[in-house]
């Protein structure tokens, strides 16, 4: 049952995202409404098990602060984190607590499914729930479902998947492991470096978060051998903040549009299929991984790349690459552009200079043709390679922030997004802009 059936903000999707949305036009004194499918908070963060957080660090610049610092503040002082690595528990309680503070109301188990539309505004929003169906009115809407769902509820423009080929990127079912021996497996990798991936540079400091990537040479023998999935090519994984436990990036699920109920139920089959695998080859076959066990695998497969939005201005992968700057800046990234390759496509792992950063434009987060939508996080808009770029945690994080000030701020001038002053704006995301 919600408080009112009229909000001055309503944000759709809980992911991290739509958390900082939501934080922030709640603290700036707006009745936010946040809808969640799930009856919990975090999306990928927590449902999809994705950890660590990607860098938003450009040589010794932090460029994301804001409500994604307090989000990382939080986890610390819980223990749920270090260094980057982090528990999903953490991250729900810490969430929980931020959107407590900010009197952010929260509809958990219920989805957005229509949205009415009249000149580009968005006047209702239906939602539906295991007991029914209702409608909501507010004056400003915040797309941060990943999917641009309420992009294309509305019938606003949306892109999906690469701009000539059409594909999406690979999806990942997330795992935990514990009881790995991380300085034997550590040493193994050191012994077998043609075995690992070029990036990694070998000098381990165990007591921070650390990541090793390959075992190439004993997956081979294991794939000739039909103990290993045929579309996984390495493990990956990164370690968390209890010793000897680790998040799993590996799987590697192919050939498959996340965007329907079937396909992710497919998704979901062949993920699971994986894990088996992959952990069987891990305690028969790696040292250090003797006597590891399955902690746990994600909610749900981790979807990277679905429905994004067409926004004003579409960030592109030469923006990202070539560090570009912009007058409307609100938030910033250093992240590269990186693609998990989907079948036949070969993945991509383009960085930009060491110390770079790039800008992102208030205009990539406004929903072209609409009056009162915006969008953040996974939704936003940009070219395919830009999303690649844009789509890590704390980018999300600083998307939805400035996505949620600019929003409180029309409601508070009584405007139009697009009458409300840029250096408005700024003042509310100095943090992460100046
Ligand atoms: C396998 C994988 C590995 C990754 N690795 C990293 C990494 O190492 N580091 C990093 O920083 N980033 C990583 N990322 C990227 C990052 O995790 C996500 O892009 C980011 O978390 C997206 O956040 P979001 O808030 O935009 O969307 P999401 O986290 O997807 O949240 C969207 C939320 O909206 C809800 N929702 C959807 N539709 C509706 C609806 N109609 N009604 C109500 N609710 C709805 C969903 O339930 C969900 O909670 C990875 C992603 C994947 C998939």
């Amino acid at each position: 049952m919600l408080l009112r059936n009229e909000y001055d903000v309503v944000v759709a999707g809980a992911g991290i995202a739509g958390i900082s949305a939501a934080v922030k036009a709640g603290s700036l004194g707006c009745n936010v409404l946040l809808i969640e499918h799930y009856p919990f908070l975090g999306g990928m963060s927590s449902a999809g098990m994705v950890s660590p957080f990607m860098k938003s660090m450009s040589g010794d610049k932090d460029l994301v602060q804001g409500i994604y610092k307090d989000v990382e503040k939080g986890m610390r002082n819980m223990g749920g984190m270090i260094d980057n690595g982090f528990y999903s528990w953490a991250f729900r309680s810490v969430a929980n607590q931020l959107l407590g503070d900010a009197n952010v109301e929260v509809a958990y188990n219920t989805d957005v499914v229509g949205a009415e539309v009249e000149d580009g505004r968005i006047t209702y929003l239906t939602i539906a729930t295991a007991y029914g169906v209702s409608r909501l009115h507010a004056r400003q809407f915040i797309d941060t479902t990943g999917d641009a769902q309420l992009v294309a509820l509305g019938s606003f423009p949306w892109l999906k998947g690469d701009e000539k080929t059409g594909k999406l990127q690979a999806l990942t079912l997330f795992f935990r492991m514990g009881g790995i021996d991380v300085e034997k497996t550590a040493e193994y990798s050191k012994q077998h470096k043609e075995d690992f991936l070029p990036w990694m540079d070998f000098k381990y400091d165990f007591s921070r978060i650390i990541s090793i990537a390959g075992y190439t040479g004993l997956i081979k023998k294991a794939k000739a051998e039909g103990r290993f999935p045929d579309d996984v090519d390495y493990v990956f994984f990164t370690t968390l903040p209890v010793s000897g436990e680790g998040a799993f990036n590996t799987t590697n699920i192919l050939g498959i549009d996340p965007s329907t109920s079937g396909a992710l139920t497919e998704a979901e089959n062949i993920g699971h299929q994986q894990v088996a695998q992959v952990v069987d080859f891990l305690n028969k076959d790696v040292p250090g991984f003797e006597k590891a066990y399955l902690i746990d695998t994600a909610v749900q497969v981790g979807v990277r790349e679905t429905r994004r939005a067409v926004a004003q201005y579409m960030m592109t992968g030469e923006d990202i690459l070539n560090a570009a700057k912009f007058d409307d800046v609100v938030a910033r990234g250093c992240y590269g552009v990186d693609i998990h390759g989907q079948k036949d496509e070969e993945s991509r792992m383009d960085d930009l200079e060491e110390g770079a950063w790039y800008d992102v434009p208030l205009r990539s987060l406004r929903v072209k043709d609409a009056e009162n939508l915006m969008v953040a996080g996974r939704c936003i808009g940009a070219t395919r390679e830009g999303h690649a770029a844009l789509r890590i945690q704390p980018t999300a994080s600083a998307t939805g922030e400035a996505c949620g000030a600019t929003a409180a701020l029309a409601v508070k001038l009584n405007t139009t997004l697009d009458k409300v002053p840029y250096e408005k704006i700024r003042e509310q995301l100095l943090n992460n802009i100046d």
